[in-house]
Order: structure tokens, then C-alpha cells, then sequence
């Protein structure tokens, strides 16, 4: 397995005069080895261009939450690829379950973005997850095949982009899938690259999200085919998300 990948969601939380001083704390107060971990934080968009020079100066990749397929246009209230390149971000979330759920986006949209995001050398976090109903009913791989297998069909061999299993169920909920239940799925995950990309799948990073917290992360980490997290609720605060990346730089 190569580097572990702890990555930050703000979602919609903290000020844009906070981020730099984020950024700060995390790295004066917390070392990691870049070459066991990297560190990303997705921050809104109104935040990226403040904080940018000193996420650099740390070691932390800044990353988007959501971007737009199209270059430029009449897509008011969207912000494009062009964008974040000249700000120097070059990182980004997309298909993020609160974007389909309340957003209505949907897979054709997620693969818009995404093919965008390769061809502009944007390396996007694609998030997939099953609902509590759809696990429950023993739907989860028939859910995320179907959610990946147009984002799969799309990749060639040196395409630089990670996925992010993140159930439904577990975010922003307190309920954590078992290192087991994410690991499985994580397993399935793989096997779909597998099939597309042969050996190169176990270069694809798979992070596991959904309450992910300094308590559980590590047992998460130990799984094989867990390389990362994405952290929602416990990013906001820099000691809680600093533990984190210290505890998968220790492994
Ligand atoms: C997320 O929003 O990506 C997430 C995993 O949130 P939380 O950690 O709060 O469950």
C-alpha cells in the first residue's frame, strides 16, 4: 500500500478569515511524515483563495467541494476548473452525497465532473454510499457498482483520482461502518478496479468516510484496503483532525 490520504470536509462551516490560522494550527502543532500520509481539507470555495499560500507552505492540499464540468458560461453560482487552477487548487471533492441528495446531482452529473477533473490534471474524490434502506436490504454492491461503473469505463491506466466509500448511514450520524463493513466494501471497491485496471487498482486510493473520528480511525487504517479517510464533523477542529493524520503517520 502506498501513502495514507487523511482529507478534510468542511462542508458549509467556518469563516474564510478562519481557514488560514487552520492551517497553521494543524501544521505547527502537529508533524506528520509526508511520506507515510498526505493531508488534504476540502474548504468552501469562498476560502480556497485565502488560504492557499499558507496550505502550501504546510504540506496540506486544498481541495474544492463541488466544481462544474463546463470551463466557463452561464451557470450562475457554479465555479469552474480554470478557476481553482489559477488559485493553484488542484484537488476536489465531487459526487458527494449531500450534493445528489439535496442538490438533486446525479451519477451523469458526477461523471461530467469527473471527466473534466482528468482531463484538466484535477484530481477529484469521488464519493459513493449506499443508504441505510439499500444497505438493509442487501443492495450495497448493486448501489455502488452502479454509481461507479460509468466513472470506471471512463479511466485509463495513469489516471490520477481516489474514491471515497462513504454509507449514507454513517455521516454526519455518529454511526461508524464496523473496520469489517468498510472494509468489505472497500474489497468490492477494489475488485471493480481490478477489472478495469488489473494490478495498477491497488495503486487507487479508496478512502473510508462516515464518522470517522480520533477514536476509530486507527483500527479503520489497519484494514487492507483502507487507505485514508475522508472526516467531516471532526476536521473542523484542527486538534481533533491533527490526531488523526498523527495516528496514520504513525502506522
Ligand atoms: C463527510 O461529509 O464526508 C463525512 C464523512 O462526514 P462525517 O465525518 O461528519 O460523518
Amino acid at each position: 500500500m502506498g501513502k495514507y490520504l487523511i482529507a478534510g470536509n468542511w462542508k458549509m462551516n467556518h469563516l474564510p478569515s478562519q481557514a488560514v490560522s487552520y492551517c497553521q494550527t494543524l501544521s505547527s502543532e502537529f508533524s506528520w511524515n509526508p511520506d507515510v500520509v498526505d493531508v488534504a481539507v476540502a474548504m468552501p470555495s469562498t476560502h480556497l483563495a485565502l488560504a492557499v499560500e499558507t496550505a502550501k507552505s504546510s504540506g496540506i492540499h486544498l481541495a474544492a467541494q463541488n466544481l462544474h464540468w463546463e470551463e466557463k458560461g452561464a451557470f450562475t453560482g457554479e465555479i469552474s476548473i480554470p478557476m481553482l487552477k489559477d488559485l493553484g487548487i488542484s484537488w476536489t471533492l465531487i459526487g458527494h452525497s449531500e450534493r445528489r441528495q439535496y442538490f438533486a446531482e446525479s451519477d451523469e452529473d458526477v461523471l461530467s465532473k469527473f471527466k473534466a477533473c482528468l482531463a484538466s490534471n484535477i484530481i477529484p474524490i469521488v464519493c459513493c454510499g449506499e443508504s441505510k434502506e439499500q444497505r438493509e436490504s442487501g443492495k450495497t454492491e448493486d448501489h455502488i457498482r452502479s454509481q461507479l461503473k460509468n466513472i470506471i469505463s471512463n479511466i485509463e491506466a495513469d489516471a490520477k483520482f481516489i474514491i471515497a466509500y462513504e454509507p449514507i448511514w454513517a455521516i454526519g450520524t455518529g454511526l461508524t461502518a464496523s473496520n469489517e463493513q468498510a472494509q468489505e466494501v472497500h474489497a468490492f471497491i477494489r475488485s471493480l478496479l481490478k477489472d478495469k485496471l488489473g494490478e495498477k487498482a491497488k495503486d487507487i486510493k479508496i478512502l473510508y468516510g462516515g464518522s470517522v473520528k480520533p477514536d476509530n480511525i486507527e483500527g479503520l487504517l489497519k484494514e487492507n484496503d483502507i487507505d485514508g479517510a475522508l472526516v467531516g464533523g471532526a476536521s473542523l477542529d484542527p486538534s481533533s483532525f491533527g490526531s488523526m493524520v498523527k495516528t496514520a503517520s504513525k502506522l
